[in-house]
């Protein structure tokens, strides 16, 4: 298989880099190809702006959508963002790894999706009428491939359980798995997330690295969570909200479980 592990920290001795490092090796001895975006080695540029298309007229409106659209139709896409987007094709396997910073991925992460993920490329793929709103959530360019989560979080595992202070480890995540990857296609994976980082040292990492090990090995047999599926039915069409009876016994982002799902 394809990896391609996105990775976002700014320090190669932290713990994410231990892990990076420990993944990569797992990964390779396991027989797949890997590929790393290390974001901050890269100094990727974060900011999406209108440089990201090479022929932008200077002067003109910046209208972010149509600008990336443009650039992608016709390959004046600045050259770091059609990299990052043929090492996406290659991938058979996407694993954004990062610490969460303020409930979410970092600032760099995030930049890195508002630019690869180009209009024609990860959104505004497919039709789009009053009948079909689009080949995404479940549907799109990544289709048939699979993305995992790999986290590390300063808060413990019961602060972030479904009646802990910070929200539910599900919803907290669930923009990035069912809004970023989930949307233009990825089986995701259930993530891993690595809670109560701090008390990690070196009595307690080789635990730590084993128990991702696992979840590497298991990548290609990891069933996906199962989000519905935009265009198999279950929602009303044009309003794409879910039917009325789908859903019964779950509250909140949930409900974009199938039915008959062990919650994720
Ligand atoms: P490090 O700080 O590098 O290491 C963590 C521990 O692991 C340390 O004790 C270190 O000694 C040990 N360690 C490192 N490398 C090794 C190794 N090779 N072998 C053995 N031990 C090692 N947390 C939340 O829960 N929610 C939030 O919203 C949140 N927001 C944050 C926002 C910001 C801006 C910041 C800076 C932190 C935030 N945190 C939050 C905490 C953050 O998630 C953790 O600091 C982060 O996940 C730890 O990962 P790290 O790679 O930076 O760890």
């Amino acid at each position: 298989m394809n990896v391609l592990i996105v990775y976002a920290h700014p320090e190669p001795r932290s713990l994410n880099g231990a892990l990076r490092d420990f993944a990569v090796e797992r990964l390779r001895a396991g027989g797949h190809a890997v590929q790393v975006s290390d974001l901050y080695a890269m100094q990727w540029k974060a900011t999406l702006d209108a440089a990201d298309n090479t022929a932008f007229e200077a002067g003109g409106r910046f209208d972010a959508s149509e600008e990336s659209r443009r650039a992608f139709m016709n390959g004046t896409q600045s050259a770091d963002i059609a990299a990052e987007q043929d090492k996406l094709r290659w991938a058979d396997t996407v694993i954004l790894q990062f610490p969460l910073w303020w409930f979410s991925m970092p600032a760099i992460l995030k930049g890195w999706i508002e630019r690869v993920y180009a209009y024609g490329f990860a959104y505004g793929v497919g039709e789009h009428s009053d009948s079909h709103w689009g080949d995404r959530y479940g549907e799109g360019t990544m289709a048939g491939k699979r993305a995992m989560l790999v986290v590390t979080t300063g808060g413990w595992d019961s602060h972030y359980a479904s009646r802990g202070i910070n929200g539910s480890i599900n919803d907290i995540l669930f923009p990035i798995q069912h809004g970023t990857l989930f949307y233009p296609g990825f089986d995701v994976l259930p993530p891993h997330v690595i809670y109560r980082s701090g008390k990690i040292d070196d009595a307690n990492f080789g635990e730590v690295a084993s128990a991702l090990g696992q979840r590497l090995d298991a990548l290609e047999r990891t069933e996906p969570i199962p989000f519905r599926k935009q265009n198999h039915g279950d929602y009303e069409i044009p309003a794409l909200t879910l039917k009325p009876g789908l859903g019964a016994g779950r509250t909140g982002l949930a409900i974009h479980l199938q039915d008959g799902a062990a919650d994720a």
